[in-house]
């Protein structure tokens, strides 16, 4: 189901992570493309704007930089617009059908899988609710169709309007509805004509039904497959006869998700059910949430995530590199080196990867360096004014003095900080001479 947009949208995101950080002009990147993607799937070109758009918003409204896990955020993101479009305010599953006999009208064109949703439908109504169901078909144009109800009402154990040959539409419909009330059934569903296109002749005809039985759901079969027309039916649809709900069908094939995307917005019309066979069971509830996480395809994202994370710590590494080789070596790189050796599995480990840095790493585990003494360390960072961590240098005794105290530790263990800080400042400085070329090919041994 929604392979295509699936596939497209998991690319999309690939080739974000790969490239590496999420600037805004990336989001902005990332999103054209997801623009493109949702195009390609059928989605019609106002949604897609719309959506677009309502992403863009947010991620620029959040701090993507500041995230550790920006790909995660932008999927988050899309993942939440795509949620919101496919959303409206009903239950999806919960029809109006109080009162009883409640009429349901079927309506769509020929071969949208109006007559196998009806039973699909019935079958639903009475295992799960434990209604009463009659169907009745009122397509008089298609020899074989009230036998096809028929024979699926059987099969279901959902009793069907018995066929008399000759009647109009409108009279079965008045029928129906009289054996509905007398046979004390809980709901009539009729199942109408279906035209290969949409004409004047069928929507009066559905109209007439519909101003005889009073429908209180009048679902819109749709085939899930056919994307931009199948909205566009819908809108037809809506337009002239009115209808409460949508269900798409084939749902289960590798088909474009457009329809799902597009439906809600331009028809303003809730996505009741989705189709996913052709067997009586293969009928779901409509949930955005789900069908949102397939067109992502929630599998990848995990992955994707995780993805995203190792390509943000080695940009982040990368970015520290380059201001090395410049002698630059502050206290915001001394923090971000501290938070970075907790994450990775401590200050031995990361040291050692780093050239030059072997033999300090064994003198800072001689000296008991902990996960402890790290937060600690970071707390005399953090009570630094942001000038102080630039230029340490020009800390003096009263300085020390309050910033100990800010991070409730004594001026000796600001002392030892502040030695580590030199020492590490002095590595970098002649990593930074060994030269660009050179010290990432050192990195990289
Ligand atoms: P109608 O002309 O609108 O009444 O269409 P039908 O109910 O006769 O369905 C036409 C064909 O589509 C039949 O072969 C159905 O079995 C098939 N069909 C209906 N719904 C689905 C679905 O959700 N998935 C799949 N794969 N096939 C379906």
């Amino acid at each position: 189901m929604f392979e295509n947009l699936s596939e497209r949208l998991s690319g999309v995101f690939d080739r974000l992570t790969k490239q590496g950080a999420l600037s805004e002009d990336d989001v902005k990147t990332a999103l054209r493309e997801v623009r493109v993607a949702l195009l390609e799937a059928d989605v019609s070109l106002p949604v897609a704007r719309d959506f677009i758009a309502r992403v863009q918003e947010k991620a620029t409204g959040q701090a993507v930089t500041k995230s550790v896990t920006p790909g995660q955020q932008v999927v988050k993101i899309v993942h939440d617009a795509l949620v919101a479009t496919l959303t409206g305010d009903e239950d999806p599953g919960k029809l109006k059908i109080d009162n009883p006999p409640a009429p349901m009208l079927m309506v769509g064109l020929q071969g949208g899988g109006k007559t196998t949703t009806t039973a699909k439908l019935a079958k639903r109504l009475k295992e799960r609710d434990g209604k009463r169901v009659l169907m009745a078909s009122l397509d008089i144009y298609r020899p074989a169709a009230m036998e096809q109800l028929a024979v699926l009402g059987a099969q279901i154990g959902v009793d069907t309007l018995p066929i008399v040959a000759g009647q109009k539409p409108v009279d079965i419909a008045r029928r129906a509805k009289q054996q509905a009330t007398m046979g004390g059934y809980d709901v009539y569903m009729l199942d109408t004509a279906g035209r290969l296109q949409i004409d004047e002749v069928l929507m009066q005809e559905v109209a007439d039904v519909a101003a005889v039985t009073s429908p209180r759901e009048t679902l819109l079969v749709v085939d899930g497959l056919t994307g931009q027309v199948a909205v566009e039916v819908a809108q037809e649809f809506d337009a002239k006869i009115g209808i409460s709900g949508v269900v798409l069908t084939r749902m289960d094939s590798d088909g474009r998700g457009g329809a799902a995307l597009s439906m809600r917005a331009v028809t303003g019309k809730p996505i009741r059910f989705v189709g996913l066979g052709e067997k009586m069971d293969a009928l779901e509830t409509f949930e955005p949430e789900r069908i949102a996480g397939r067109i992502l395809g929630m599998g990848d994202i995990v992955a994707l995530v995780e993805k995203a994370q190792d390509t943000i710590e080695a940009e982040q590494a990368e970015r520290m590199m380059k201001r090395f080789q410049k002698g630059q070596f502050n206290m915001n790189d001394l923090k971000m080196q501290l938070e970075q050796m907790t994450k990775m599995g401590g200050m031995e480990s990361i040291m050692g990867m780093m050239p030059g840095m072997g033999k300090m790493a064994k003198q800072v585990q001689d000296a008991g360096f902990d996960d402890k003494i790290i937060r600690q360390q970071v707390a005399l960072i953090q009570s630094m004014t942001k000038k102080e961590r630039a230029n340490p240098q020009i800390l003096q005794a009263s300085r020390k003095k309050r910033i100990a105290r800010g991070a409730g530790l004594e001026v000796s263990d600001l002392n030892k900080l502040l030695k580590m800080h030199r020492q590490m400042a002095d590595v970098m400085k002649k990593m930074g001479k060994m030269g660009k070329g050179g010290m990432f090919k050192q990195a990289m041994k």
